[in-house]
Protein backbone atom coordinates (compact mmCIF):
# COMPACT_ATOMS: atom_id res chain seq x y z
CA UNK A 1 0.00 0.00 0.00
CA UNK A 2 2.52 2.33 0.81
CA UNK A 3 4.64 1.73 -2.04
CA UNK A 4 1.68 1.80 -4.66
CA UNK A 5 0.43 6.08 -2.90
CA UNK A 6 4.68 6.25 -3.41
CA UNK A 7 4.64 5.56 -7.02
CA UNK A 8 1.22 7.24 -7.80
CA UNK A 9 2.91 10.29 -5.49
CA UNK A 10 5.98 9.97 -7.77
CA UNK A 11 3.29 9.45 -11.15
CA UNK A 12 1.61 13.18 -10.12
CA UNK A 13 4.83 15.06 -9.61
CA UNK A 14 6.18 13.91 -12.74
CA UNK A 15 3.15 15.02 -14.22
CA UNK A 16 2.83 18.07 -12.92
CA UNK A 17 6.78 18.87 -13.64
CA UNK A 18 6.08 18.02 -17.16
CA UNK A 19 2.90 20.61 -17.13
CA UNK A 20 5.14 23.34 -15.26
CA UNK A 21 8.10 22.83 -17.69
CA UNK A 22 5.12 22.99 -20.79
CA UNK A 23 3.33 26.00 -19.27
CA UNK A 24 7.04 27.77 -18.78
CA UNK A 25 7.57 27.57 -22.80
CA UNK A 26 3.91 28.35 -23.37
CA UNK A 27 3.31 31.39 -21.26
CA UNK A 28 6.21 33.02 -20.40
CA UNK A 29 9.41 34.68 -22.06
CA UNK A 30 12.45 32.97 -21.99
CA UNK A 31 15.93 34.69 -21.22
CA UNK A 32 19.46 34.83 -20.72
CA UNK A 33 21.14 35.86 -17.61
CA UNK A 34 24.07 38.26 -19.49
CA UNK A 35 25.46 39.58 -15.93
CA UNK A 36 25.22 39.00 -12.46
CA UNK A 37 26.90 41.82 -10.16
CA UNK A 38 27.53 41.68 -6.64
CA UNK A 39 26.86 45.19 -5.40
CA UNK A 40 27.36 43.52 -1.91
CA UNK A 41 26.83 40.42 0.14
CA UNK A 42 23.39 39.66 -0.12
CA UNK A 43 22.81 41.86 -3.44
CA UNK A 44 22.79 40.91 -7.08
CA UNK A 45 22.16 43.03 -9.87
CA UNK A 46 20.87 40.68 -12.14
CA UNK A 47 21.07 41.49 -15.80
CA UNK A 48 18.44 39.24 -17.98
CA UNK A 49 18.54 39.44 -22.16
CA UNK A 50 16.47 37.89 -24.78
CA UNK A 51 14.30 38.46 -27.93
CA UNK A 52 11.12 37.63 -26.21
CA UNK A 53 12.06 40.92 -23.89
CA UNK A 54 12.13 43.07 -26.88
CA UNK A 55 9.42 45.82 -27.89
CA UNK A 56 7.60 45.23 -24.46
CA UNK A 57 5.95 48.11 -23.31
CA UNK A 58 6.90 48.87 -19.57
CA UNK A 59 6.45 51.17 -16.55
CA UNK A 60 8.88 51.71 -14.00
CA UNK A 61 7.34 49.94 -10.80
CA UNK A 62 6.03 47.54 -12.76
CA UNK A 63 6.62 43.39 -11.19
CA UNK A 64 8.22 40.34 -13.20
CA UNK A 65 7.76 36.89 -11.83
CA UNK A 66 10.69 34.43 -12.36
CA UNK A 67 9.98 30.95 -12.40
CA UNK A 68 12.11 28.62 -10.16
CA UNK A 69 12.36 25.23 -12.49
CA UNK A 70 8.53 25.40 -12.96
CA UNK A 71 5.51 27.70 -13.91
CA UNK A 72 4.15 26.83 -10.56
CA UNK A 73 6.81 28.07 -8.75
CA UNK A 74 7.69 31.85 -9.23
CA UNK A 75 9.31 34.48 -6.81
CA UNK A 76 8.68 38.81 -7.73
CA UNK A 77 11.09 40.83 -8.39
CA UNK A 78 11.25 44.90 -9.48
CA UNK A 79 12.89 45.80 -13.04
CA UNK A 80 14.71 48.58 -12.63
CA UNK A 81 15.31 49.46 -16.13
CA UNK A 82 13.56 48.20 -19.62
CA UNK A 83 15.65 48.78 -22.93
CA UNK A 84 13.17 47.00 -25.12
CA UNK A 85 15.32 47.72 -28.58
CA UNK A 86 17.65 45.55 -26.63
CA UNK A 87 15.68 43.12 -25.41
CA UNK A 88 17.01 43.66 -22.00
CA UNK A 89 15.84 44.51 -18.35
CA UNK A 90 17.92 43.85 -14.72
CA UNK A 91 16.66 43.64 -11.17
CA UNK A 92 18.31 43.86 -8.08
CA UNK A 93 17.99 40.62 -5.60
CA UNK A 94 18.38 40.49 -1.89
CA UNK A 95 19.00 37.07 -0.70
CA UNK A 96 17.34 36.86 2.76
CA UNK A 97 16.74 33.30 3.59
CA UNK A 98 16.27 29.83 1.64
CA UNK A 99 13.41 30.00 -0.27
CA UNK A 100 13.69 29.51 -3.79
CA UNK A 101 13.97 33.36 -4.86
CA UNK A 102 16.75 33.82 -2.57
CA UNK A 103 18.71 30.76 -3.40
CA UNK A 104 17.83 31.86 -7.14
CA UNK A 105 19.56 34.82 -6.44
CA UNK A 106 22.84 33.48 -4.78
CA UNK A 107 23.09 31.08 -6.90
CA UNK A 108 22.53 32.47 -10.53
CA UNK A 109 25.39 33.02 -13.12
CA UNK A 110 25.78 34.56 -16.80
CA UNK A 111 24.67 31.70 -19.06
CA UNK A 112 21.81 30.52 -17.21
CA UNK A 113 18.47 30.57 -18.49
CA UNK A 114 15.30 31.57 -17.24
CA UNK A 115 11.42 32.12 -17.81
CA UNK A 116 9.86 35.09 -16.64
CA UNK A 117 6.25 36.41 -16.55
CA UNK A 118 5.48 40.12 -17.19
CA UNK A 119 6.12 42.67 -16.68
CA UNK A 120 2.52 43.19 -15.43
CA UNK A 121 1.27 46.28 -13.40
CA UNK A 122 1.80 46.54 -9.47
CA UNK A 123 2.82 49.91 -8.06
CA UNK A 124 1.90 53.15 -10.29
CA UNK A 125 3.80 56.09 -8.64
CA UNK A 126 3.11 58.51 -12.31
CA UNK A 127 -0.13 59.90 -10.54
CA UNK A 128 1.70 60.99 -7.24
CA UNK A 129 2.20 64.77 -7.58
CA UNK A 130 6.00 66.33 -6.12
CA UNK A 131 8.62 64.75 -4.59
CA UNK A 132 9.22 61.42 -4.14
CA UNK A 133 9.64 59.79 -0.56
CA UNK A 134 10.29 55.65 -0.91
CA UNK A 135 9.94 54.19 2.37
CA UNK A 136 10.80 50.34 2.66
CA UNK A 137 14.01 47.60 3.07
CA UNK A 138 15.90 45.65 0.66
CA UNK A 139 13.59 44.70 -1.45
CA UNK A 140 12.47 47.78 -2.41
CA UNK A 141 15.43 49.43 -3.32
CA UNK A 142 15.09 48.20 -7.26
CA UNK A 143 11.59 50.20 -6.99
CA UNK A 144 13.51 53.47 -6.21
CA UNK A 145 15.79 52.76 -8.69
CA UNK A 146 13.27 52.35 -11.44
CA UNK A 147 11.55 55.55 -10.13
CA UNK A 148 14.57 57.59 -10.71
CA UNK A 149 14.97 56.47 -13.91
CA UNK A 150 11.37 57.30 -14.65
CA UNK A 151 11.98 61.12 -13.80
CA UNK A 152 15.58 61.82 -13.78
CA UNK A 153 13.97 65.69 -12.91
CA UNK A 154 12.04 64.38 -10.00
CA UNK A 155 13.57 64.49 -6.35
CA UNK A 156 13.65 60.88 -4.50
CA UNK A 157 14.38 60.64 -1.27
CA UNK A 158 14.76 56.97 0.06
CA UNK A 159 14.47 55.20 3.50
CA UNK A 160 14.91 51.83 4.48
CA UNK A 161 15.09 49.43 6.85
CA UNK A 162 17.92 46.69 6.21
CA UNK A 163 19.74 43.92 7.95
CA UNK A 164 23.05 45.08 7.44
CA UNK A 165 23.62 48.63 7.33
CA UNK A 166 26.66 48.23 5.73
CA UNK A 167 25.64 46.30 2.75
CA UNK A 168 22.87 48.51 2.67
CA UNK A 169 24.72 51.72 1.73
CA UNK A 170 27.23 49.93 -0.55
CA UNK A 171 24.22 48.87 -2.37
CA UNK A 172 22.26 52.63 -2.13
CA UNK A 173 25.48 54.14 -3.59
CA UNK A 174 26.37 52.13 -6.33
CA UNK A 175 22.46 53.09 -7.41
CA UNK A 176 23.23 56.81 -6.99
CA UNK A 177 21.10 57.75 -3.97
CA UNK A 178 24.01 58.76 -1.50
CA UNK A 179 22.18 60.33 0.79
CA UNK A 180 19.35 57.62 1.32
CA UNK A 181 18.78 56.84 5.27
CA UNK A 182 19.27 53.99 6.23
CA UNK A 183 18.07 51.91 9.76
CA UNK A 184 19.24 48.80 11.26
CA UNK A 185 16.40 46.39 11.30
CA UNK A 186 15.44 45.82 15.30
CA UNK A 187 14.09 42.20 16.08
CA UNK A 188 11.46 44.38 18.41
CA UNK A 189 10.83 46.78 15.41
CA UNK A 190 12.11 49.94 17.53
CA UNK A 191 13.58 51.35 14.39
CA UNK A 192 10.52 51.72 13.26
CA UNK A 193 9.74 54.74 15.49
CA UNK A 194 13.21 56.61 13.85
CA UNK A 195 11.40 55.99 10.47
CA UNK A 196 8.36 57.63 11.38
CA UNK A 197 10.34 60.47 12.70
CA UNK A 198 11.58 61.08 9.16
CA UNK A 199 7.62 61.76 8.32
CA UNK A 200 6.62 65.03 9.48
CA UNK A 201 9.19 66.68 7.65
CA UNK A 202 8.79 65.51 4.72
CA UNK A 203 4.65 65.72 5.00
CA UNK A 204 5.11 69.43 5.48
CA UNK A 205 8.00 70.04 2.32
CA UNK A 206 4.72 67.94 0.64
CA UNK A 207 6.44 64.99 -0.54
CA UNK A 208 3.97 62.04 -1.82
CA UNK A 209 4.98 58.71 -0.33
CA UNK A 210 5.70 55.39 -1.73
CA UNK A 211 5.31 53.00 0.90
CA UNK A 212 6.78 49.14 -0.05
CA UNK A 213 8.55 46.14 1.27
CA UNK A 214 7.58 44.28 4.56
CA UNK A 215 4.00 44.45 5.05
CA UNK A 216 3.47 45.47 8.78
CA UNK A 217 6.13 48.24 8.42
CA UNK A 218 4.17 49.46 5.57
CA UNK A 219 0.71 49.18 7.28
CA UNK A 220 2.56 51.05 10.53
CA UNK A 221 3.85 53.89 7.97
CA UNK A 222 0.58 54.55 6.58
CA UNK A 223 -1.17 55.25 9.79
CA UNK A 224 1.42 57.31 10.82
CA UNK A 225 0.77 59.30 7.65
CA UNK A 226 -2.81 59.47 7.96
CA UNK A 227 -2.84 60.39 11.43
CA UNK A 228 -0.53 63.45 10.21
CA UNK A 229 -3.32 63.93 7.52
CA UNK A 230 -1.63 63.14 4.57
CA UNK A 231 -4.49 62.37 1.37
CA UNK A 232 -4.92 58.99 0.52
CA UNK A 233 -4.26 59.78 -3.39
CA UNK A 234 -0.72 61.55 -1.83
CA UNK A 235 0.15 58.02 -0.84
CA UNK A 236 0.92 54.30 -2.95
CA UNK A 237 1.81 51.40 -1.08
CA UNK A 238 2.46 47.22 -2.18
CA UNK A 239 3.75 44.86 -0.06
CA UNK A 240 6.48 43.30 -1.02
CA UNK A 241 6.47 40.30 1.70
CA UNK A 242 5.53 39.26 5.20
CA UNK A 243 6.23 37.70 7.46
CA UNK A 244 5.68 33.51 7.14
CA UNK A 245 3.89 33.84 3.73
CA UNK A 246 5.78 32.55 0.93
CA UNK A 247 6.05 34.75 -3.06
CA UNK A 248 3.85 37.50 -2.22
CA UNK A 249 2.85 38.64 -5.92
C1 LIG B 1 5.61 43.38 -6.46
C2 LIG B 1 6.86 42.83 -5.79
C3 LIG B 1 8.11 43.29 -6.17
C4 LIG B 1 9.27 42.78 -5.54
N1 LIG B 1 10.50 43.24 -5.93
C5 LIG B 1 11.62 42.73 -5.36
C6 LIG B 1 12.92 43.12 -5.81
O1 LIG B 1 13.08 43.91 -6.75
N2 LIG B 1 14.01 42.59 -5.18
C7 LIG B 1 13.88 41.70 -4.16
O2 LIG B 1 14.91 41.23 -3.62
N3 LIG B 1 12.66 41.29 -3.72
C8 LIG B 1 11.55 41.78 -4.31
N4 LIG B 1 10.32 41.38 -3.87
C9 LIG B 1 10.24 40.50 -2.71
C10 LIG B 1 10.47 39.05 -3.04
O3 LIG B 1 9.55 38.60 -4.04
C11 LIG B 1 10.25 38.25 -1.74
O4 LIG B 1 11.22 38.61 -0.79
C12 LIG B 1 10.20 36.77 -1.96
O5 LIG B 1 9.49 36.19 -0.88
C13 LIG B 1 11.53 36.13 -2.02
O6 LIG B 1 11.34 34.76 -2.26
P1 LIG B 1 12.04 33.60 -1.42
O7 LIG B 1 11.79 32.36 -2.22
O8 LIG B 1 13.46 34.00 -1.12
O9 LIG B 1 11.27 33.56 -0.07
P2 LIG B 1 9.79 32.88 0.18
O10 LIG B 1 9.83 31.43 -0.09
O11 LIG B 1 8.78 33.70 -0.58
O12 LIG B 1 9.65 33.16 1.72
C14 LIG B 1 10.33 32.37 2.71
C15 LIG B 1 10.24 33.10 4.03
O13 LIG B 1 11.03 34.27 3.97
C16 LIG B 1 10.25 35.40 4.37
N5 LIG B 1 10.71 36.54 3.57
C17 LIG B 1 10.36 36.82 2.29
N6 LIG B 1 11.01 37.93 1.87
C18 LIG B 1 11.77 38.35 2.90
C19 LIG B 1 12.67 39.43 3.08
N7 LIG B 1 12.91 40.30 2.10
N8 LIG B 1 13.30 39.55 4.27
C20 LIG B 1 13.08 38.66 5.28
N9 LIG B 1 12.22 37.62 5.17
C21 LIG B 1 11.58 37.47 3.99
C22 LIG B 1 8.82 34.99 4.08
O14 LIG B 1 7.90 35.67 4.86
C23 LIG B 1 8.83 33.52 4.40
O15 LIG B 1 8.65 33.32 5.77
C24 LIG B 1 9.15 41.83 -4.50
C25 LIG B 1 7.88 41.34 -4.15
C26 LIG B 1 6.74 41.85 -4.77
C27 LIG B 1 5.39 41.32 -4.36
Amino acid sequence: MMLAMASSERSATKASGRLGRALLRLLMKRAAVVAVERLADRFRLITLEGAALAGVTWTPGQKIQIAMGSAFVARTYTPITWDADAGRTCVLGCVHGNGPGSAWVGWVEPGDECHIFGPRTSLDARRLAGSLAVFGDETSIGLAAALAVQDKTRSITCHFEVADVESGRKVVQQLGFDNAVLFAKRADDAHLQEMEAALPALVAAGASFVLTGKAGTIQRLRRSLRQQAVAAPRIVTKAYWAPGKTGLD
